[in-house]
């Protein structure tokens, strides 16, 4: 019930917002086919995320990282040709310690290379989990990417799209 509440709340102060889409899920071929469908009518920023998250990917979905690195790279090409704009999107955790700078830097620069590596130049980046701050807009200024504060826009997740 809290859940239904919250969303209304959302909606309510997102409304008018430009809608953006976290991909997370795009390797799994039921988000893919429903993101593609989505892309048809839709033209927007699709901030992705990257193998650095393997792990994430394995908890939430059982996806392997042979499986991620197959896939991932050649549909956010795809969904690129639609005419989306691709953007970077990093979960920042560590399942131990608090998140350092070091660490952080680790994990968005991971993320940006293998963009850069895959034909692809972020130049703005939405944090995750632990969010975002001073050393996430350093980081990413170092790398020539905005952050966008986290009130800008509505977002979605690829694997709601339905
Ligand atoms: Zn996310």
């Amino acid at each position: 019930m809290m859940k239904i509440v919250d969303k209304i709340i959302r909606n309510v102060k997102d409304a008018g917002k430009p809608e953006v889409v976290h991909c997370e899920a795009i390797y799994l071929d039921r988000v893919y086919k429903r993101v593609l469908k989505y892309c048809k009518i839709n033209k927007t920023k699709f901030f992705v995320m990257t193998p650095v998250n393997s792990k994430l990917f394995w908890y939430a979905f059982h996806v392997d990282k042979k499986t991620v690195l197959k896939k991932m790279a050649l549909r956010y090409r795809a969904l690129e040709k639609t005419g989306q704009e691709i953007q970077l999107h990093v979960h920042v955790y560590h399942p131990l310690v608090k998140v350092s700078y070091n660490y952080e830097k680790k994990m968005i620069t991971g993320a940006y290379y293998w963009c850069i590596r895959n034909g692809f130049k972020p130049t703005e980046y939405v944090g995750g989990s632990f969010g975002q701050g001073k050393n996430t807009v350093k980081i990413c200024k170092e790398l020539g990417m905005k952050v966008a504060p986290r009130s800008k826009y509505r977002f979605i997740h690829d694997y709601d799209i339905s």
